[in-house]
């Protein structure tokens, strides 16, 4: 394959990020994307203002472009499947189709031997009650699609929690309701398989969340090199399962021995790996642009401690103060407007 121009869709700081490391590389960048002066536009060659499902858009899109790649789990697995048919697009379809449906995700996860929490479908509010009482009253509903950032969930922690209206709560949408997890911490794995099959992962950071989005991610986790390596064997499993190419994020909760439960997985770079662009030679960005170029895979290894902190809505009124900071490094998003729970920018400081 020989690569000059590289589609992404969608046109957020994920694709901003993944063109900017593109770029460095040679390689030309055109957006898929409907909303227009979105951040990745700003460094990008090209944008084509569509939506994600624009046939005549994505038919354009393959022919100026020769890979394709997305930012999001959320591109339609019809879309991205007839665009398949076109031009190469990596990671394949099957991981946003795997990605897409909590349910799905969690009995592919089972059938690569990873265990996650119980789960059942609830597609009414009696079958609600019937999870619950299978778990004891305890649990994490939550919408099957197109939750993130813990939107769309609700937990039961007891029987005081109940039950009534909680299916009509979340919209009367397909849910799943998963028994609760008494994890000791949060990780997240950042890996990368090539078009030639190799694996590569970075080191598994330490997430805390805020408000269920991403506050920090800590180098190196606490947790043993057993845990660690589970979660990269975790990793390649699911990627090979996958035929798959470019970087994957998974996220996992670590129990009290140590044992690993998956949650979820991002067929895309992922906001626990940010840390990698100033901890590492080769960050996800430049990892996934070389996988999905056809490119060697860069060397994952670490070389300094550090914690990534998000910079979320007002949290960009303390930019002066990360700019005084040694050993920091500030990336911003280019969005003007700082909306409450909006992903503003990132700071990693390396902790030496
Ligand atoms: P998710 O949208 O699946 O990433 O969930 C958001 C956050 O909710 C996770 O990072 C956990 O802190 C918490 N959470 C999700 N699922 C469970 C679970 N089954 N048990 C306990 N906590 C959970």
């Amino acid at each position: 394959m020989n690569v000059k121009t590289i589609g992404i869709i969608g046109g957020g700081q994920l694709g901003r990020m993944l063109a900017m490391a593109a770029a460095r590389l040679n390689f030309r960048t055109i957006i898929l994307e409907p909303q227009a002066d979105c951040p990745a536009a700003h460094v990008a060659n090209a944008q084509i203002a569509a939506a994600y499902d624009d046939a005549a858009a994505l038919a354009e899109l393959a022919k100026r472009c020769d890979v394709v790649t997305y930012e999001f789990e959320n591109v339609p697995v019809t879309a991205a499947e007839d665009l398949a048919l076109q031009v190469t697009v990596y990671p394949p379809p099957k991981a946003l189709e795997m990605a897409q449906d909590r349910l799905t995700e969690k009995s592919f996860i089972n059938g690569c031997g990873i265990p996650t929490a119980r789960f059942h479908a609830v597609d009414s509010q009696a079958d609600l009650e019937k999870a619950l009482a299978d778990f004891g009253d305890q649990g994490v509903l939550k919408t099957r699609r197109l939750g993130y950032d813990g939107k769309g969930q609700r937990v039961y922690r007891s029987t005081a929690d109940s039950a009534e209206g909680g299916y009509a709560a979340l919209g009367s949408v397909p849910l799943i309701l998963e028994s609760f997890v008494s994890f000791e911490r949060e990780i997240s794995i950042i890996a990368a398989r090539g078009s030639d099959g190799k694996v590569a992962c970075y080191d598994p950071a330490e997430n805390v969340h805020r408000n269920g989005i991403l506050h920090t991610s800590t180098l190196p986790a606490s947790i043993s090199e057993e845990t660690a390596a589970a979660a990269r064997e975790a990793a390649e499993k699911i990627l090979t399962a996958l035929g798959y190419v470019g970087v994957i994020g998974i996220e996992f909760f670590v129990l009290a021995d140590g044992s690993l439960i998956a949650n979820e997985m991002a067929p895309r770079v992922h906001n626990s790996g940010h840390w990698t662009e100033a901890a590492c030679v080769i960050s996800q960005f430049e990892q996934h642009i070389r996988a999905v170029a056809g490119l060697p895979l860069g060397n994952p290894d670490r070389h300094s401690d550090c914690v990534m902190t998000n910079l979320i809505g007002d949290d960009i009124l303390a930019l002066p103060e990360w700019l005084r900071l040694d050993d920091t490094l500030v990336h911003l998003y280019g969005k003007t407007e700082a909306r409450p729970g909006r992903k503003m920018g990132h700071v990693t400081q390396l902790l030496r």
